[in-house]
């Protein structure tokens, strides 16, 4: 008899923002298939006697390629285990969730999605940003900043006109080409915006510039992956709504 494995969303990096159906299913599994961005300290929910593969270790700086990752999740299930495949955020904002997933269907071993919290949304929260506001922004934009070969680039001078609050992920390799085409589209050079870094994590740190000041700034203060990017009015409102609550 086949497996299953559950594709569950860890939330974007606080433990404890996990949903309470995936850390159910994640204290039932019996492998766990986990990224980089998933908090460690996760894991320890799992039972001590489960299966734990690390797939998001980079050997010499390459991934594991998808299709073996595929593989190991069909592997683990066709042995029969409740298999927890553990993903930073929401599994399907970006990060191949949805791959993962019809592979599966594919393979005809039965998968079910338990949606978590994505950073895209979650992380501006624990920076104080919130990604809408009645008379900020009425709209909110998540794309990538980085596309497969292949693709067609990102058409940032539409994206500079929509009105909304702009939030994009992993772009920090090409923030300053983003920021650039975004001014280039038209988006006002002081556009509030910012970075956050390890969002909802005890590592979280923000750097807050206007558009056009926003790369220099993240540099400076040596900012890099995993973090986001936004843009947007909100931004401005991290000085009230940014605070170190109860945890
Ligand atoms: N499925 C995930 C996104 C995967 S793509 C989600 O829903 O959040 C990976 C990108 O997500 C990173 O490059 C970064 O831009 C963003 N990200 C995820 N967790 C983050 C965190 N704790 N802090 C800042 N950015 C984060």
């Amino acid at each position: 008899m086949n497996g299953k494995v559950w594709l569950v969303g860890a939330g974007p990096g606080d433990p404890g923002l996990m949903t309470v159906k995936g850390l159910a299913c994640l204290r039932n599994a019996q492998a766990v298939v986990y990224d980089r961005l998933v908090n460690p300290v996760l894991l320890e929910e799992a039972p001590p006697a489960c299966e734990f593969h690390d797939v998001g270790k980079e050997a010499n700086c390459h991934p594991i390629p998808q299709p073996q990752i595929n593989q190991i999740l069909i592997d683990c299930a066709r042995r029969g285990l409740r298999v927890v495949r553990l993903k930073g955020g929401d599994p399907f904002v970006f990060g191949r969730g949805s791959e993962e997933a019809q592979a599966l269907r594919e393979a005809g071993i039965a998968c079910e999605v338990i949606p978590g919290i994505t950073s895209a949304i979650g992380g501006l929260a624990a920076a104080g940003i919130p990604v809408t506001h009645r008379d900020h922004a009425s709209s909110f934009h998540v794309v990538t900043g980085h596309l497969r070969a292949g693709n067609q680039p990102q058409e940032w001078h539409k994206l500079a006109a929509l009105p909304g609050t702009l939030v994009v992920l992993m772009g920090m390799a090409q923030l300053r080409e983003i920021c650039a085409a975004l001014i280039d589209g038209g988006k006002p050079a002081l556009t509030p915006s910012a970075v956050v870094m390890h969002a909802s994590t005890p590592l979280q740190q923000v750097v807050s510039a206007p558009l056009a000041r926003l790369a220099d700034a993240s540099e400076a203060a040596g900012f890099h992956a995993p973090a986001l990017i936004v843009v947007g009015k909100v931004v401005s409102l991290r000085e009230v709504l940014a605070f170190d609550g109860p945890k």
